[in-house]
């Protein structure tokens, strides 16, 4: 098994429904082993369109990385994740953050992603699961409290509530 860390984000429809039925069918192949709190938080790039909820998992799969990822864009598909424009609305986005031991600059699978450290949304959730977790030998808490920016709240009072259809 390996250490997994997942971002997740929905902003159409009912975003907490959307990002715990993500959930749910991640624990097909992924154990979950803790999730952040659900954030609410302003949409980067792409303005002109609702907030977002986010919140990161730590989990542990038997997937490589390359059959985690098709794993990941199967639900995004399933979800009939809409695209539009490039971060533009979205029901489903589930992104790979870190795969323990492996690194990866394919356009396809970047490993780590890109953007996490500078991009709030996933840097506060990841800093609340993991706070000592080093990136480039600084942890996720020091980076996440430098980040300005768009704005990211804690959104008090929603906790994950498996929806028990998707164990069957
Ligand atoms: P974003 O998540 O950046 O807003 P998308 O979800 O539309 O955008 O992803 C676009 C592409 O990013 C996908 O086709 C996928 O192959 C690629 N990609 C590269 N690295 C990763 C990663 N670490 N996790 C998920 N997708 C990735
Ligand atoms: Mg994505």
């Amino acid at each position: 098994m390996k250490k997994i860390y997942l971002g997740l984000g929905s902003n159409l429809g009912d975003k907490k429904k959307n990002l715990d039925e993500a959930l749910g069918r991640l624990q097909k192949q992924v154990k979950l082993l803790k999730l952040s709190s659900y954030y609410r938080t302003e949409p980067v790039g792409y303005k002109d369109q609702d907030w977002f909820l986010n919140l990161v998992a730590e989990g542990a799969t038997e997937l490589s990385p390359e059959a985690l990822l098709a794993f990941c864009q199967g639900i995004e598909r399933d979800m009939k994740r809409i695209k539009t424009v490039r971060f533009g609305p979205r029901v489903i986005d589930v992104d790979i953050l870190l795969y323990e031991g492996f690194s990866s600059s394919e356009p396809e699978l970047t490993v780590p992603h890109p953007r996490m450290k500078e991009r709030a949304f996933v840097m506060a959730p990841l800093a609340e699961i993991a706070p000592n977790l080093l990136l480039d030998g600084q942890t996720a808490s020091e980076i996440a409290a430098k980040l300005r920016g768009e704005r990211v709240e804690l959104a008090e009072g929603l906790a994950y509530e498996p929806d028990q259809r998707d164990f069957a």
